[in-house]
């Protein structure tokens, strides 16, 4: 009862509330099974199932494993696409070891830093429709902050915060990060040949591999720190 008392409260929009309501209409011609259709194709779950059923003999738990399987391989390949392609994807850092949970997510507040960090979205009112009108020129026509109001020069995103605004070069300088500044954690990548701001921000979050969560939890520390300055500067 609890799991339908949740479907029934969720948004019309969303797909587990979408096939609820369809299967109360009795409406099988659906979005929803298009939805399935469209994914046992990109599984390859339909072909490989028509050539099992003429060549051997599955228990339905041999059949659900490969289903599984199958499905989870999707999954994982649709995930990394979409990591590699979405712009406000930029700055996640790609697990060396496949999808898992994170060694540093916990419910700590360094913790949510983070994730808003590597995920594009460190409320900077680039992402936010209709947040920033009175910022005139700096924002596009549905009020999102589209460029820095800081410096007046660059995007207002997170590797523009962190990495390149003019603005904030003498916090930089004063903020450490595991005994060194982060103006040197920066310096440091470019002399190894890292010239996108993207790509040294990945590090920061953890694209380099930090084994001890404390540290990149002092990181969240400088990230909050870098945040508050930017936002000071113009709000
Ligand atoms: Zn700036």
């Amino acid at each position: 009862m609890k799991f339908y008392e949740r479907v029934k409260n969720l948004p019309n929009e969303r797909l587990a509330k979408k096939s609820f309501l369809e299967n109360l209409l009795g409406n099988w011609d659906s979005d929803y099974l298009a939805e399935i259709c469209k994914i046992e194709k990109e599984t390859g779950i339909l072909e490989e199932a028509c050539k099992q059923t003429s060549t051997s003999q599955l228990t339905v738990k041999e059949e659900l494993k490969w289903k599984l399987t199958a499905i989870d391989k999707w999954g994982k390949k649709l995930i990394r696409d979409q990591v590699k392609t979405k712009s406000s994807l930029n700055c996640m850092p790609f697990p060396s070891k496949g999808w898992r949970k994170a060694d540093f997510v916990d419910d700590s507040a360094q913790s949510t830093t983070i994730a808003e960090f590597r995920a594009g979205n460190a409320l900077l009112g680039n992402r936010e429709t209709g947040f920033g009108l009175e910022f005139g020129d700096f924002c596009d026509d549905d009020g999102r902050i589209v460029w820095c109001p800081a410096c007046d020069y660059g995007q207002n995103n997170e590797h523009h915060v962190i990495i390149d605004c003019e603005k904030l070069s003498e916090i930089r300088e004063t903020l450490s990060v595991g005994g060194i500044t982060l103006a040197d954690y920066i310096a440091g990548w470019r002399e190894k040949g890292l010239i996108r701001s993207e790509e040294i921000l990945r590090k920061f979050l953890g694209g380099d591999e930090v084994r001890d969560k404390s540290v990149l939890k002092k990181r969240a520390d400088v990230l909050v720190s870098m945040r508050d300055r930017y936002l000071s500067l113009w709000r």
